[in-house]
């Protein structure tokens, strides 16, 4: 019998890191694997269901990078290969009102913010000259220190404020609900890499970009039946192959029994906390204080969603061939970002022809969890129709509440991890978007690293 088939495993949580662990320690021989989940459905983060008449309509994440093979790995294991899809080539736009634009296209040759083309880039009517020109000497200038680990810092010096602002932290703020003067650099590994290979962000991101340009396939992809499907194809498999699944278990602590973990009651030779810090903290309040103690610190954000199926009849031409905006945070109220779903994904087709709008309301420092669901679905809509000078009225809507789901990755976050790991007694460990990457693509590559150090 191999050395594997001797560990059996306890995963605690059936986010998508969860279910990718057991997923990965059942194909690398562990018999015995058991995930445990607080909440009466799996997914944890990822949430799809009908909306409208369109089967699948994602709550949550929509899409996941399809650069990085991790997910889309996964996906073609659990049978989706088939099944996946990427966004239509509808553009996004920066919301910004100057002089008599609002919706600027984001220029083309953008890498996270980074202009690596300064064409369109000196083309765009979203920054004053005087931005332009002072982002346009970045190449001419010395290298930023990174000692920091502070991204808003970081491109601000290279960049200036408001290229900064208008692009950088509108882009990398609405991917992870974060203020970026107060988030890692080294959180956005493309970003630091390019910092510390490079003296110049523009010239490391335009040789970086050509890089990426060279390599084809789509950015993002889905599954047809949203990212839900994954979840749900992930689960599948993990309970064909003989793993077990157990919803509404709420683990509340584990100990050492032997040399052996307890966990709820049952045995297990190694457990890998899949839920996320805060959660862990406490969980390991007796069995690892040290390691508790600095989970305790872990900060979060909150973002609720708000889906909607306005009139096809009332959309305006203007904005066909858009897949959304971003609203920069120097004139943003609580709308944060706005997806245009029915332009961006072919397959949600209403029957009714209506668009469904996805509209991204809070994140770290700007809190909407007080709002009841009222005061949200009217800012929402005032906001929207405020930005687009329309008078839409919703036909349906959903309202989806994330109240922490949005890790902040401060400055130094690295070695907060690696205190973690370090502090971690012996056949525990800690995954998923708290600790080293929130993407859908990082947390399946996080599962993936534990299950190779637990089962060498
Ligand atoms: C609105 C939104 C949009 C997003 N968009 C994208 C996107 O487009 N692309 C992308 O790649 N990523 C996106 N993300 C991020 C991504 O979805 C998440 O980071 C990821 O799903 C987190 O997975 P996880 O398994 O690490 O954590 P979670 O999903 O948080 O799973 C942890 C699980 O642990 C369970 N748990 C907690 N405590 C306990 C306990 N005591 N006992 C047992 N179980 C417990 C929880 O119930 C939960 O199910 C988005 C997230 C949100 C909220």
């Amino acid at each position: 019998m191999p050395a594997a088939d001797l560990q059996s495993t306890i995963v605690i949580g059936a986010g998508i890191t969860g279910l990718a662990a057991a997923h990965h320690l059942l194909a690398a021989g562990i018999s015995e694997v058991t995930v445990l989940e607080s909440a009466d459905r799996i997914g944890g983060n990822i949430a799809t269901s009908p909306f409208h008449g369109v089967s699948a309509v994602d709550e949550g994440a929509d899409a996941f990078l399809a650069r990085i093979p991790t997910a889309v790995g996964l996906a073609g294991r659990v049978g989706l290969g088939e099944d996946l899809v990427s966004p239509t080539s509808a553009r996004a736009a920066v919301w910004y009102p100057r002089g008599s634009q609002t919706l600027h296209p984001i220029p083309d040759g953008l890498l996270l913010g980074v202009p690596t083309d300064l064409r369109p880039f000196a083309a765009s009517r979203l920054l004053s000259a005087r931005a332009k020109a002072r982002a346009a000497l970045e190449p001419l200038l010395g290298r930023t220190s990174t000692a920091t680990d502070s991204l808003g810092a970081y491109s601000r010096a290279r960049l200036g404020d408001e290229v900064h602002e208008r692009l950088v932290d509108a882009l990398i703020g609405s991917i992870y609900a974060a203020d970026t003067d107060a988030m890692s650099l080294r959180a956005v590994p493309q970003l630091a890499a390019l910092a510390n290979s490079s003296r110049s962000l523009i010239l490391g991101g335009r040789r970086a970009r050509r890089a990426a340009t060279a390599s084809t396939g789509p950015i993002f992809a889905t599954p047809l039946g949203g990212v839900g499907a994954l979840v749900d194809a992930v689960a599948n498999d993990v309970r064909s192959a003989g793993g077990q699944i157990h919803t509404g278990v709420a683990v509340e602590t584990i100990e050492r029994s032997g040399d052996r973990w307890s966990v709820d009651g049952r045995l297990a030779d190694r457990v890998l906390l899949a839920c996320p810090a805060g959660a862990a903290a406490s969980i390991l309040a007796a069995a690892g204080p040290e390691a508790s103690a600095l989970l305790g610190r872990a900060e979060t954000a909150g973002v609720t969603i708000v889906t909607v199926a306005v009139d096809g009849m009332r959309w305006p031409e203007r904005l066909h061939g858009r897949s959304g905006y971003l609203v920069p945070k120097p004139v943003q109220r609580l709308v944060t970002a706005v997806s245009f779903g029915s332009q961006k994904w072919a397959h949600w087709n209403t029957p009714d022809a209506s668009q469904i709008l996805r509209i991204s309301l809070g994140r770290d420092g700007a809190s909407v969890e007080h709002l009841d669901d009222d005061t949200i679905l009217n800012t929402a809509i005032g906001e929207v129709n405020d930005h687009l000078g329309l008078d839409l009225e919703p036909l349906a809507v959903r309202i989806t509440r994330w109240p922490t789901a949005f890790p902040q990755y401060r400055p130094h976050h690295h070695e907060w991890v690696a205190a973690i790991d370090a502090a971690l007694p012996a056949g525990l460990a800690v995954i998923g978007a708290s600790y080293r990457g929130i993407g859908i693509p990082a947390c399946v590559g996080d599962a993936q690293r534990a299950v190779g150090i637990l089962t060498v």
